[in-house]
């Protein structure tokens, strides 16, 4: 299991589940309906793949789903530095989009 993205709400959050279910990419949505501010992340819906081979193919598809219109898919979370490659990724993002290592906790 693998956390990939962090979603503003738990519809969209589904709707990716849906992309990556239907990319063959076995994913699941957690911490929906836990939510009291929008500024905590671990009480924001988040989509999980279940391999963690999935992650970096599953961030790609969101990216790909972000860039295809006008999406309200805009979250308060800080963006993160990656530790493995050094690319400045998007803070709805958990896990680094190039090379799929994970954001480092605490920040
Ligand atoms: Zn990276």
């Amino acid at each position: 299991m693998m956390k990939v993205y962090v979603a503003p709400n738990s519809m969209l959050a589904h709707h990716i589940k849906g992309l990556l279910n239907a990319a063959g990419i076995s994913a699941t949505v957690r911490g929906e309906g836990l939510s009291t501010t929008k500024f905590d992340m671990s009480t924001q819906p988040a989509v999980w793949v279940i391999q963690n081979d999935d992650a970096k193919r599953a961030v790609e598809i969101v990216r790909d789903y972000e860039q295809s219109g006008d999406h309200d898919t805009v979250t308060d979370a800080p963006a993160w530095q990656c530790s493995g490659c050094s690319e400045t990724i998007e803070g709805q993002f958990t896990v680094c989009w190039r090379c799929s290592v994970e954001r480092p906790s605490g920040q």
